[in-house]
């Protein structure tokens, strides 16, 4: 094996599994992440009731970035700190591996979202990050204040989330309005929210809530929480819709909040230019999905758009309608840069499966593998990720074998690129920067 130095654009699942499988090899690597942390959907997609699971899988990158041949360059946005141009041409890795996740937000497919200027309409991954940012001390981002009449657009098992943040909120400003104390999400989450009213002496019918309404254009049945494979057998289909009515069953009972079926958004009402309603097309099945003709219009002062996450565009990086655009699925090549590669959910985004039938077979296993009868178990998504991102290595090794050395010179130049990043902002090493970090949350 050669002697290379490889530059990975994300630190999170598949980064830092692929940084260190790298390492493991004799390679030298350089990790840039765009937030000073490297965890990515962890600590911003995971709601933060998964503290536990956040802290062992914190650790778990940690113990595969920190060591003397991975490079961490935190706080460096690739195409906004360092241009794409630059990290080919001037960084010259021998290869680039983009494992940057899934970060934007599908659009809403309806008239006018873009004339919304305030809270009426928010998406996702800004909430999450919200809610799981918020009690921070140093917390300076947006604050969200969840109305009592929210509405969730969405589906899959990240709206459910939403409507869990969402009935979560109303439970605490309830409970504060009558002068106690909120309930930590942990607690909420593992008894639900009946059984919280009832540890602080209250009826949860007495709080006067409003179950959270997430909407959904087709049937609970088919809500893509259980992947079904290539060619599912009959048998396989029907335990997949009892298993998704289980789930939604369960967490509407526990929580609070209301699933609505057969509802497809068509338009925004507004005031101004803030959404005061969501007019829906009412569907039906017939053999497949059909629009009966007649439409509803629900009251709201918050949609929340909860239908899935892309690739953020990197300018330098050619883009394919909402994902990058690579020469064949099977390596993930990005089209018309020499040495960039795609991996995880940089390739297919989030929930958003491809067509070919080898990304829908791998996505597949990854979302099967996080899915008992209850409950969605992130755990053994996590795991089946950094399983993923390693078979990909050996994919890559095949392209690197074919690739010169890389000269002291270059070792050097990246070095000094490196250092100089580094000194820019006071890092110094892997744990002392993390520790700073974390001290003034
Ligand atoms: C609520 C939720 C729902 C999920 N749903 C699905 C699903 O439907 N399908 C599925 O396959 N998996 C899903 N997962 C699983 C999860 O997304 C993966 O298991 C895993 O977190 C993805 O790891 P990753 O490293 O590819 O991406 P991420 O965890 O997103 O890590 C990417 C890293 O790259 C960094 N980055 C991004 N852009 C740049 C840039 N320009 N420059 C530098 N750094 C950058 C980010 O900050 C981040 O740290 C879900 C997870 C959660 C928490």
């Amino acid at each position: 094996m050669g002697k290379f130095v490889v530059g990975i654009i994300g630190g999170a699942c598949a980064g830092s599994e692929i940084a260190s499988t790298l390492a493991d090899l004799g390679m030298e690597v350089v990790v840039f992440e765009q937030n000073p942390l490297p965890y990515g959907k962890i600590e911003d997609g995971l709601p933060r009731w998964h503290r536990k699971l956040q802290a062992r899988e914190r650790k778990n990158i940690d113990s595969k970035l920190d060591r003397p041949e991975i490079h961490f360059v935190p706080s460096c946005k690739i195409g906004e700190s360092v241009s794409v141009e630059d990290l080919d041409k001037e960084w010259n890795f021998a290869m680039v591996v983009m494992a940057n996740g899934a970060w934007r937000d599908r659009a809403l497919r309806v008239p006018d979202t873009d004339r919304v200027t305030d809270d009426s309409l928010v998406y996702q991954n800004k909430l999450v990050y919200w809610f799981n940012h918020y009690h921070e001390r140093n917390f300076d981002g947006h604050r969200y204040t969840i109305p009592k009449d929210p509405v969730i657009i969405g589906g899959g098992l990240a709206s459910i989330d939403m409507a869990k943040i969402c009935q979560f909120e109303m439970f605490n400003a309830a409970v504060v309005e009558r002068g106690l104390e909120p309930v930590d999400v942990e607690t909420l989450e593992h008894r639900g929210v009946r059984k919280a009213a009832e540890n602080l002496g209250l009826d949860y019918d007495d709080l006067g809530i409003r179950p959270a309404r997430l909407f959904y254009r087709k049937r609970v049945i088919d809500m893509p929480l259980v992947p079904l494979g290539d060619a599912p057998d009959p048998v396989k289909v029907e335990k997949a819709k009892a298993i998704r009515q289980k789930i939604i069953k369960n967490s509407t009972t526990k929580y609070g909040f209301e699933v609505i079926e057969f509802h497809s958004p068509a338009s925004l009402r507004f005031e101004g230019n803030t959404v005061t309603g969501v007019t829906f097309d009412l569907c039906y099945w017939d053999d497949g999905f059909k629009k009966t003709g007649e439409q509803e219009t629900v009251d709201t002062s918050m949609v929340i758009s909860s239908i899935g996450s892309v690739p953020q565009p990197i300018e330098g990086i050619p883009m394919d309608g909402e994902l990058y655009q690579w020469d064949e699925t099977f390596t993930g090549a990005v089209t018309g840069l020499r040495n960039f590669y795609c991996v995880g959910n940089a390739i297919t985004g989030r929930g958003n499966i491809k067509d070919s039938a080898a990304n829908a077979r791998r996505l597949g296993a990854v979302v099967t593998a996080g899915i008992t009868e209850e409950e969605l178990i992130y755990e053994k998504w996590f795991r089946a990720q950094e399983e993923e991102a390693r078979e990909h290595v050996e994919k890559m090794i095949t392209f690197l074998q074919q690739m010169p050395d890389t000269s002291d010179a270059q070792r050097q130049k990246i070095q000094e690129l490196t250092q100089k990043h580094w000194e820019s902002i006071g890092y110094t090493g892997y744990a002392a920067w993390r520790d700073a970090i974390l001290a003034k949350r």
